[in-house]
Protein backbone atom coordinates (compact mmCIF):
# COMPACT_ATOMS: atom_id res chain seq x y z
CA UNK A 1 0.00 0.00 0.00
CA UNK A 2 3.22 2.38 1.03
CA UNK A 3 4.49 2.17 -2.44
CA UNK A 4 1.30 2.74 -4.11
CA UNK A 5 0.66 5.68 -2.24
CA UNK A 6 4.38 6.50 -3.41
CA UNK A 7 3.69 6.32 -7.02
CA UNK A 8 0.63 8.56 -6.57
CA UNK A 9 2.88 10.67 -4.94
CA UNK A 10 5.70 10.90 -7.87
CA UNK A 11 2.49 11.01 -10.38
CA UNK A 12 1.79 14.16 -9.41
CA UNK A 13 4.77 16.15 -8.20
CA UNK A 14 6.78 18.08 -10.30
CA UNK A 15 9.90 16.55 -11.63
CA UNK A 16 13.29 16.91 -10.06
CA UNK A 17 15.24 17.64 -13.45
CA UNK A 18 14.48 18.96 -16.48
CA UNK A 19 15.91 18.37 -19.95
CA UNK A 20 18.80 20.80 -20.44
CA UNK A 21 19.84 22.23 -22.02
CA UNK A 22 16.50 22.45 -24.46
CA UNK A 23 13.21 22.00 -23.24
CA UNK A 24 12.52 19.09 -26.01
CA UNK A 25 15.65 17.63 -26.95
CA UNK A 26 17.36 18.59 -29.98
CA UNK A 27 18.50 16.63 -32.98
CA UNK A 28 22.22 18.59 -31.99
CA UNK A 29 23.35 19.80 -28.76
CA UNK A 30 26.59 21.09 -30.07
CA UNK A 31 24.53 22.96 -33.04
CA UNK A 32 21.57 23.74 -30.67
CA UNK A 33 24.40 25.88 -28.14
CA UNK A 34 25.94 27.05 -31.37
CA UNK A 35 22.01 28.66 -31.65
CA UNK A 36 22.21 29.90 -28.56
CA UNK A 37 25.65 31.35 -28.72
CA UNK A 38 23.81 33.07 -31.71
CA UNK A 39 21.40 34.73 -29.75
CA UNK A 40 19.05 32.17 -31.93
CA UNK A 41 17.82 29.94 -29.40
CA UNK A 42 17.19 30.45 -25.47
CA UNK A 43 18.81 27.95 -23.11
CA UNK A 44 16.09 25.94 -20.41
CA UNK A 45 16.99 27.18 -17.12
CA UNK A 46 18.34 24.12 -14.98
CA UNK A 47 16.44 23.52 -12.11
CA UNK A 48 17.95 25.48 -8.67
CA UNK A 49 20.88 23.98 -7.24
CA UNK A 50 20.34 22.49 -3.34
CA UNK A 51 21.80 24.11 -0.45
CA UNK A 52 25.90 23.64 0.13
CA UNK A 53 26.40 22.61 -3.50
CA UNK A 54 30.05 22.05 -4.30
CA UNK A 55 30.63 23.60 -7.81
CA UNK A 56 33.62 25.84 -9.62
CA UNK A 57 35.67 27.10 -7.28
CA UNK A 58 35.71 31.22 -6.47
CA UNK A 59 39.26 31.94 -5.20
CA UNK A 60 40.12 35.63 -3.96
CA UNK A 61 43.74 35.85 -4.95
CA UNK A 62 43.96 39.33 -2.39
CA UNK A 63 43.42 37.33 0.81
CA UNK A 64 45.62 34.51 -0.30
CA UNK A 65 48.76 34.26 1.88
CA UNK A 66 50.59 31.65 -0.24
CA UNK A 67 51.04 28.91 2.38
CA UNK A 68 49.89 26.05 0.01
CA UNK A 69 48.06 24.22 2.83
CA UNK A 70 44.98 23.85 -0.03
CA UNK A 71 47.49 21.95 -2.24
CA UNK A 72 48.82 20.13 0.81
CA UNK A 73 44.97 18.11 1.07
CA UNK A 74 43.98 18.27 -2.82
CA UNK A 75 43.35 14.58 -3.42
CA UNK A 76 43.19 15.42 -7.10
CA UNK A 77 46.76 17.68 -7.89
CA UNK A 78 44.01 20.00 -9.39
CA UNK A 79 46.15 23.34 -7.30
CA UNK A 80 49.87 24.56 -8.74
CA UNK A 81 51.24 27.14 -7.01
CA UNK A 82 52.79 29.75 -8.74
CA UNK A 83 56.37 30.88 -7.01
CA UNK A 84 56.40 33.95 -8.63
CA UNK A 85 53.47 35.56 -7.54
CA UNK A 86 52.95 33.40 -4.34
CA UNK A 87 49.37 32.46 -5.02
CA UNK A 88 47.89 29.66 -6.20
CA UNK A 89 45.38 28.13 -9.72
CA UNK A 90 42.55 25.70 -10.06
CA UNK A 91 42.36 23.17 -12.57
CA UNK A 92 38.68 22.91 -12.93
CA UNK A 93 39.10 19.56 -15.31
CA UNK A 94 41.10 18.21 -12.65
CA UNK A 95 38.95 19.06 -9.54
CA UNK A 96 36.51 16.49 -7.91
CA UNK A 97 34.98 19.10 -6.10
CA UNK A 98 35.23 17.88 -2.25
CA UNK A 99 36.18 20.97 -1.44
CA UNK A 100 38.80 19.97 1.18
CA UNK A 101 40.61 23.20 -0.18
CA UNK A 102 37.45 25.35 0.84
CA UNK A 103 37.63 23.87 4.41
CA UNK A 104 41.82 24.21 5.41
CA UNK A 105 42.05 27.55 3.43
CA UNK A 106 43.09 29.80 6.56
CA UNK A 107 42.10 32.95 5.12
CA UNK A 108 39.02 31.73 3.71
CA UNK A 109 39.45 32.55 0.03
CA UNK A 110 38.80 29.86 -1.50
CA UNK A 111 34.79 29.09 -1.92
CA UNK A 112 32.49 26.67 -3.54
CA UNK A 113 29.93 28.42 -5.80
CA UNK A 114 26.13 26.98 -7.58
CA UNK A 115 28.57 27.59 -11.28
CA UNK A 116 28.17 23.75 -12.82
CA UNK A 117 28.31 24.43 -16.59
CA UNK A 118 31.94 23.90 -17.28
CA UNK A 119 31.84 21.63 -20.31
CA UNK A 120 34.42 23.17 -22.74
CA UNK A 121 35.70 21.55 -25.82
CA UNK A 122 39.47 22.29 -25.05
CA UNK A 123 40.33 21.20 -21.62
CA UNK A 124 43.27 23.83 -21.63
CA UNK A 125 40.83 26.06 -22.57
CA UNK A 126 40.90 29.06 -19.96
CA UNK A 127 37.92 29.17 -18.83
CA UNK A 128 38.36 25.86 -17.00
CA UNK A 129 41.33 27.23 -14.47
CA UNK A 130 40.62 29.93 -11.81
CA UNK A 131 43.31 32.04 -10.39
S1 LIG B 1 37.71 20.96 -4.30
FE1 LIG B 1 39.00 19.19 -3.78
S2 LIG B 1 39.77 18.46 -5.74
FE2 LIG B 1 38.97 20.51 -6.10
S3 LIG B 1 40.75 21.84 -5.90
FE3 LIG B 1 39.77 21.76 -3.88
S4 LIG B 1 40.81 20.09 -2.77
FE4 LIG B 1 41.30 19.87 -4.97
S1 LIG C 1 45.17 27.58 1.52
FE1 LIG C 1 44.21 29.52 0.98
S2 LIG C 1 45.72 31.05 1.59
FE2 LIG C 1 46.80 29.10 1.50
S3 LIG C 1 47.64 29.02 -0.61
FE3 LIG C 1 45.65 27.98 -0.63
S4 LIG C 1 44.23 29.56 -1.26
FE4 LIG C 1 46.07 30.62 -0.57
Amino acid sequence: MRVWGQVMKQLFSKPFTNLFPAKYKPDSVTDYLQKVSKGEAAINPPVPVPPDFRGKIEYNRDKCIGCRMCISVCPADAIEFIPDTKKVKFYMTRCTFCAMCVDICPTKCIKMTDEFLMAVEDRNSLETIVG
